[in-house]
């Protein structure tokens, strides 16, 4: 990936029609999808499974692609465990995890800076959201910078090259279970949701929101935003303290994807959970 700065040269590629239709071609036919709801209808069950879909994967865009595979955060022992956290995350249709945590990792690296992709004091908040997924650009990913994944995740090199089936399995497993209206509630609505939450953490959760840590970066701290991600929203603590496993620090900053890990780690299930340094918890008042 080229370290040269990016925001310019982007807008010039899709100026220039240099496009990643890997991207554009299922975001914009999910999205349409979604419409195919007023001819099949809304039925209670279709509309749980919509929000069932939307938590689980939820899950697994947080625990999975982002504390678990970006930060390694924390560790889940069992290969066929991890699996399972892999089908979630990628059946989010966010792309393959190496794709995701080479990108994650190189806005740690560069956050808010020309070098970063979806800055938006840079290139602008809708940008940020989601248009600099429309470009080659974003295609690629660094492989030099998951070094670490070959020893911590061997599984990743066979299954993440199948990330674009987790998807197609699940839309097709609502197809079956209810017709197109599974298609397009269960599984359009959900795959929507999940879509731009994860991309407010980059847009809005850098725009709007509170700081307590005074980072390099402009990340901010939200209430609500953390609720919709499962605790994505403390962005600003995550910015401060990137290895922590945990996000919210207070009783109030709900993490719910901390304290399901948490009972997955009183399970056996899941180990060496990091937690944040004590100097940050001293930052709120805590010791
Ligand atoms: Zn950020
Ligand atoms: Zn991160």
């Amino acid at each position: 990936m080229s370290t040269a700065p990016v925001h310019q040269a982007v807008i010039e590629k899709v100026r220039a029609r240099d496009l990643s239709w890997n991207f554009i071609i299922p975001f914009t036919i999910v999205h349409l999808g979604c419409f195919a709801a007023v001819w099949t209808g809304v039925s209670w069950q279709t509309l749980t499974a919509a929000v069932v879909l939307y938590s689980l994967r939820m899950f697994g865009i947080t625990a999975g692609y982002h504390r678990l595979y970006s930060h390694r955060s924390y560790h889940i022992p069992s290969k066929a465990l991890r699996c399972v956290m892999w089908f979630l995350a990628t059946s989010s249709a966010q792309r393959h995890v190496r794709w995701w945590a080479s990108h994650h990792r190189h806005h740690h690296r560069h956050s808010d800076t020309n070098h970063d992709l979806h800055a938006p004091g840079v290139v602008g908040t809708l940008w940020a959201h989601m248009g600099w997924q429309y470009h080659a650009t974003a295609a690629a990913w660094d492989d030099r910078s998951l070094r670490d994944f070959n020893k911590a995740f061997p599984e990743l090199r066979t299954i993440d090259r199948f990330a674009w089936a987790s998807p197609l399995v699940l839309v097709g497993l609502c197809t079956a279970l209810w017709g197109a209206e599974g298609a397009a509630v269960a599984f359009c609505w959900s795959t929507v949701a999940n879509w731009h939450v994860t991309f407010t953490i980059n847009s809005l959760n850098h725009v709007w929101g509170t700081r307590q840590f005074d980072t390099p970066d402009t990340s901010k701290n939200n209430l609500l935003l953390a609720l919709l991600s499962f605790g994505e929203g403390w962005h600003n603590n995550h910015h401060a303290f990137q290895s922590s496993c945990r996000q919210g620090h207070t009783w109030w900053q709900i993490d719910l994807t901390w304290m399901i890990l948490k009972v997955g780690e009183r399970l056996g299930l899941v180990t060496k959970m990091r937690n944040p340094p004590a100097r940050a918890m001293a930052a709120w008042g805590k010791s």
